[in-house]
């Protein structure tokens, strides 16, 4: 299995590099050059069998010759031991047909965790068996950070850099990343948005001196292996609802289009998945280009949702490279226009990405309401993210189709939007009870890639 890059022209790489290296050098993306298939019978197997299981199966064919099918199944095992819930991803009814399916079990206690944790255990496999150590900088909206730093926190051979924009994160997302006491955990508050951070980001990987010097790797969402680890759950919870023998629509708040991307890529390895709906807060760049063609950024406007409060939308890229052929020339040419303000997607393309998604935008009100009548309805806390799910799905789904709304964070990490919205205060599970206690360690910075570069290479000197 090769991987190769969204541009066109960037080598192509086995799973392991490109697992290690993140972005290409040609500032694209790695995607698989071919899909594996699994048949009706394949996915019927999967119905019964245990979380780890199916995440083998799953995943195997992506994996080719990095590791043996002893050690993978092995690094699974320790993936998701340490999750609060024998199931791993459960499934909770909502309504007649509407389903919400619960993956803020992990240690951060958003869905981050089934990629992140399982990135922690190939990391540190590869790079022990290759005698290298890396250098892993993320940029976050807030759970992608927790979840890397609770991921790498204490290896051996990774040093972990967590940007984050100072001030726009909750308290508790803060506070996942600033308490872990490691020596190889940095976690820094940077001016600015998130896309500022990602921004810096990605300067880091296009400065190839400086990405050469410190052996940068990256592990944000734009990481396959994050991506392909988000297709297990996919399967898991459309099997338990009767596929392949039935088709499920899923609906997904999405930011940089990372998870959703995950369930497109079930859907083109053979799960019968009907429609993937986009589910965007008022950030809605994904919702305004699906249905008018235009993708061309504007400011962000922080909302309650903060984890889709996105305006370029990293892995979007790897939906534009299928829609327009796999031509790698002409997503290059889309993301140069992205950098004097956006692009617009032509007519054929824009067919294509309609074929596989729908979307639906959801007000700062509106998502408000919905935390407030799920949880008279239904019984069930939401955090805010998933709440805009929940909302689009309730609006957009048919009701002869089972619909599954991923719900992407435990309440608890965003306590002051829910007791707004429905006047009860989300505690946090027992084992990480004691995380408003604990010291906090940061480093605040300022939104400029030499001192960012110089404070790394500083940390890295000690
Ligand atoms: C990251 C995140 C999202 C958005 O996921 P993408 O893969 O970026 O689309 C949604 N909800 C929560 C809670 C998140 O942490």
């Amino acid at each position: 299995m090769k991987y190769i890059s969204t541009r066109g022209s960037a080598p192509a790489l086995t799973f392991e590099e490109a697992m290690l290296s993140g972005l290409a050098r040609d500032g694209g993306l790695y995607v698989p050059e071919s899909i594996p298939q699994m048949s009706a019978a394949d996915i019927r197997a999967l119905n019964g069998l245990p979380y780890e299981e199916i995440a083998f199966r799953v995943m195997r064919p992506f994996v080719g010759d990095t590791f043996s099918d002893e050690t993978f199944a092995d690094l699974i095992a320790k993936t998701y031991a340490g999750f609060g819930h024998n199931a791993r991803a459960p499934l909770v009814q909502l309504a007649p047909n509407h389903f919400l399916l619960e993956l803020f079990h992990g240690p951060t206690l958003a869905f981050k965790d089934f990629a992140m944790q399982l990135i922690g255990q190939l990391f540190e496999e590869a790079l022990t068996r290759r005698g290298e150590r890396v250098t892993i900088v993320g940029a976050t909206s807030g759970d992608t950070g927790s979840a890397a730093i609770e991921a790498f926190r204490g290896l051996d051979a990774v040093d972990v850099f967590i940007l984050f924009p100072h001030g726009r994160v909750s308290e508790v997302q803060r506070r996942q990343m600033t308490t872990p006491s490691e020596a190889n955990v940095h976690a820094l508050a940077m001016d600015g948005h998130f896309d500022d951070c990602q921004a810096r980001l990605k300067d880091m990987f296009n400065d190839f001196d400086f990405r050469d010097e410190v052996r940068l790797a990256g592990v944000n969402s734009i990481n396959w292996a994050r991506v392909l680890a988000q297709v297990v759950y996919y399967f898991s919870s459309a099997v338990s609802l009767g596929a392949p023998d039935r088709k499920i629509s899923f609906t997904v708040p999405t930011g940089n289009f990372g998870d959703i991307f995950a369930g497109y890529i079930a859907k083109r390895m053979g799960l019968p998945i009907d429609r993937l709906v986009v589910a965007t807060n008022q950030n809605d760049i994904l919702h305004r280009c699906l249905t008018s063609g235009d993708y061309h950024t504007s400011e962000v406007h922080p909302s309650i949702s903060p984890s889709m409060d996105i305006q370029v939308s990293s892995n979007f890229e790897r939906a534009l490279f299928d829609a327009y052929g796999r031509d790698g020339k002409a997503v290059a040419q889309l993301m140069d226009e992205l950098k004097s303000g956006g692009f617009k997607v032509s007519q054929g393309a824009l067919q294509a990405l309609a074929e596989n998604f729908d979307s639906g935008r959801v007000s700062e009100e509106e998502t408000l309401a919905t935390i407030k009548s799920a949880h008279a309805s239904m019984g069930e806390l939401l955090c805010p993210h998933s709440a805009v799910g929940v909302k689009v799905a309730e609006a957009q789904r048919d009701p002869a189709t089972p619909m599954i709304t991923l719900a992407t964070a435990h309440p608890a990490k965003f306590p002051d939007a829910v007791e707004k919205a429905s006047g009860i205060r989300p505690g946090l599970p027992e084992r990480m009870a004691d995380l408003y206690d604990r010291p906090e360690r940061v480093t605040r910075i300022e939104n400029d890639l030499g001192a960012l570069e110089t404070l790394i290479r500083e940390r890295l000197a000690n």
